[in-house]
């Protein structure tokens, strides 16, 4: 089945609006199994919302409509599409009902179009709606699928998690459900990952494996169409092992968690303790760690020491060691290393992790934009340096050196590194 999302709504095209509904059904329709072609925003204007089914049903069978089902003069979603197929509309009692008697229990006189929110098309099957007053529409014709859903997000979730997903599961015939599980990586690009897999990418269709990508982390969502989980949890458990034993050294996660939530993990597991100190993250490393729940157990906590003397006054890293000419400098390995071991010493923790180096724009130092150091500290072992040629724009150099920093602390924790 394919279908076309037709988000109704003059806001929408006046940029006044995000259009979050079409997000939302794109994503519920993918774990449905159902694919979207297409995206369509169309204005409160009754002839452009037939031209809009009209363009749709050429390419898809199913439309699913958000807007235009209340009380007022633009919403013409239900009357266009009457229109379009020649179809009557009819009330439904039990939103009629409803409307009435919250008319009734505010005090306040009922205008007639108020009325409108409890039309239906003939024919078609109505989709009481449980946070709001407008009722959906559910219809087949011709063989093409409409669905009308209102526009405000919140009824329209209720209704569409609701009578909707069952009335399109109903109408798939589908006793199989679908099910996902998405592997987390890092360290490793997407298309890096990609081309690693390819081979498997190409051969499998079932399970399907789609990559995507965020800052720093890449994620594999595995799917799969399954009576039951037990049957859906064997491919699924076949497909990642393959994978795993492909790029297992940069998988840190068979579940949607962060890369922050994976360290911390591995930390409490271990009983280790870790503190931070950045320069040019800011503190973008402290706040990853920090929005893990509970990880005040494993993290002690950090210094932002931004400038020289901060670095030597709470640090404690002599300034012959960042500033003249023959010395290393502020970013610089040495320093990152210092930065590690002095926080670590000074928080008493089993980590210490660092660093520093050119967010952009501009060079400093005579360093290039994205140079990057990260220092990891531990007990008993000489303090490792990862030196990073970061890309993108400032705040992406300091969101990827933040992630890379996480990674090359998960992989320590791992043992795949010494
Ligand atoms: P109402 O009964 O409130 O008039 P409706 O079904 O007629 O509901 P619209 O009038 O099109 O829907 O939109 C009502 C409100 O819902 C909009 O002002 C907007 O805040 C929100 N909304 C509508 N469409 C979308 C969309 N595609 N994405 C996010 N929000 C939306
Ligand atoms: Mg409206």
């Amino acid at each position: 089945m394919r279908a076309e999302i037709i988000a109704v709504g003059t806001e929408l095209l006046l940029g006044q609006i995000v259009n979050t509904n079409a997000i939302y059904l794109s994503q519920k329709l993918a774990d449905l199994g159902i694919d979207v072609y297409f995206q369509t925003v169309v204005g409160d204007n009754a002839a452009r919302i037939r031209l809009a089914i009209e363009t749709a049903r050429t390419r898809a069978d199913l439309l699913l409509f958000t807007g235009g089902l209340g009380p007022t003069q633009d919403d013409l979603t239900k009357d266009a599409l009457a229109e379009y197929l020649g179809r009557d509309l009819l009330i439904h009692q039990p939103s009629m009902d409803k409307i009435e008697a919250m008319f009734a229990a505010r005090g306040v006189h009922m205008v007639e179009s108020n009325r409108r929110q409890a039309l239906m098309l003939q024919g078609s099957e109505p989709l009481f709606n449980e946070a709001g007053l407008a009722v959906g529409n559910a219809l087949t014709v011709d063989g093409t699928h409409y669905l009308l859903l209102p526009g405000p997000p919140r009824e329209m979730r209720t209704m569409f998690d609701g009578p909707a997903a069952a009335w399109l599961r109903k109408l798939s015939g589908e006793q199989k459900k679908l099910y996902s599980r998405t592997l987390k990586f890092a360290g490793i690009g997407e298309s890096n990952l990609e081309q690693e897999l390819l081979d498997l990418i190409e051969a499998q269709s079932d399970p399907t494996i789609a990559p995507y990508a965020k800052e720093g982390e890449v994620a594999i969502r595995l799917s799969t169409k399954a009576a039951d989980e037990k049957e859906a949890a064997l491919r699924l458990d076949l497909t990642e092992e393959q994978i795993r034993a492909r790029t297992g050294q940069y998988m840190y996660a068979a579940e949607d968690i962060p890369l922050e939530e994976a360290v911390v993990r591995l930390l409490r597991a271990k009983g280790l303790k870790m503190s931070t100190a950045e320069s040019c993250t800011g503190g973008l490393l402290a706040e990853l760690i920090t929005t893990v729940p509970g990880s005040s157990g494993e993290f002690k906590g950090a210094v932002v020491t931004y400038t020289n003397e901060m670095k030597h006054e709470l640090l404690g890293i002599p300034l012959s060691q960042l500033e003249g000419a023959d010395a290393p400098g502020a970013i610089s390995e040495s320093t990152a290393a210092l930065m590690a071991e002095r926080v670590r010493e000074r928080a008493k923790s089993d980590y210490g992790i660092s660093l520093t180096g050119v967010a952009g724009p501009a060079e400093s130092e005579g360093k290039p934009v994205g140079l990057v150091y990260c220092g990891i500290a531990r007990n008993g072992r000489p303090t490792a340096v990862y030196t990073m040629q970061l890309s993108g724009s400032r705040s992406i150099i300091r969101q990827r050196a933040a992630k890379a920093a996480l990674y090359r602390l998960w992989q320590e924790l791992n043992g795949l590194k010494g």
